[in-house]
């Protein structure tokens, strides 16, 4: 994982460390190596940009340059800037005190968002929250089979209605408060792409449903891709966190370093793997130590 960016910006590190005392124009090369690392990581390139100019303005002052040991203080700029560009991220979800609290999940097909409903849902049964999960794929009907697997394996009832998205989920939430059932999780249409009629559906049920929080489950292997459809959600249905996937695999990492400054949403759980139980609160500093090696 992110294999790419650590050894670009351990090289980069490497070469400042060498050198003893550091002039400004040292520092500028350092730097170029470390906005290398960061664009072939698929970062978005106005992001690093802003990050190294941002690096750059703090690391060439005396104050810097006149210490003893200036590269561990370039170093440390980095890691912070790179936590600021992730942070700050508040993992709580709020719950409502009389009615059931609404969990909107959005994605694109194949994103991981079915899963991801199945991995909150444990996480919230383990909070002791009472769950239902809300079929609203309507679409595919295989998705409302995959639900129904996700429902057995975490024990969670699922409610099915073959009529239409925004009534399925406006009638689960009736039925939770008949179960007493305190949290719903409605697992919304996937679609291969963006397009106007599925914002439109999502749209709907977000007026009609009112949820308390809406989310979106975007694949990390997909990087400037997951950073546009997180802006393109955002700018629709103001989201409440990006839940990001498929951290576990070979991402290099730029959707994680680019999401919260472009699409202005902030990176609350990470995906670390296909089981249920892997679904992390994201970490901004951990993940800056992860990609600095
Ligand atoms: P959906 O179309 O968005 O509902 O996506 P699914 O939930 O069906 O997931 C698509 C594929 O991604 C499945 O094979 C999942 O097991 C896999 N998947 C989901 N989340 C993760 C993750 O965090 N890590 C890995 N490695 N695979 C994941």
């Amino acid at each position: 994982m992110f294999e790419g960016i650590q050894r670009g910006l351990t090289d980069a590190f490497k070469k400042l460390r060498g050198r003893g005392k550091l002039t400004a124009d040292n520092v500028r090369e350092g730097l170029g190596e470390v906005r290398r690392a960061l664009l072939e990581a698929d970062v978005n390139f106005n992001v690093v940009n802003e990050f190294i100019e941002k690096v750059e303005a703090r690391s060439v002052g005396q104050e810097v340059l006149s210490r003893v040991d200036p590269s561990e203080q370039i170093i440390k700029i980095v890691f912070d800037e790179l936590v600021a560009l992730m942070g700050p991220v508040d993992h709580r979800i709020p719950f409502a005190k009389d009615r059931p609290t609404v969990i909107m999940m959005c994605g694109l097909q194949g994103a991981g968002k079915t899963t991801t409903c199945g991995k909150l849902a444990l996480k919230l049964k383990a909070q002791n929250r009472k769950v239902l999960l809300v079929a609203a794929d309507l679409q595919r009907p295989a998705a409302v089979e995959q639900l129904k697997v996700i429902g057995g394996q975490t024990e969670t009832p699922v409610y099915t209605e073959a009529t239409n998205p925004v009534d399925v989920c406006r009638n689960a939430v009736n039925y939770a408060k008949m179960q007493n059932l305190d949290t719903v999780i409605l697992d919304t249409a996937g679609r291969l792409h963006i397009d106007e009629e599925l914002i439109e559906e999502l749209k709907q049920i977000d007026k009609y449903v009112k949820p308390d929080s809406v989310f979106l489950v975007c694949d990390a292997m997909t990087g400037q891709d997951a950073v546009n459809s997180s802006k393109a959600f955002h700018d629709a249905l103001e989201l409440n966190g990006v839940i990001l996937t498929k951290l576990d695999g070979d991402a290099r990492g730029g959707a994680a370093l680019s999401i919260r400054q472009v699409a202005g949403v902030p990176i609350k759980f990470i995906g670390m793997g296909e089981k249920l139980q892997a679904l992390e609160d994201f970490h901004p500093e951990r993940m800056a130590s992860r990609l600095m090696g």
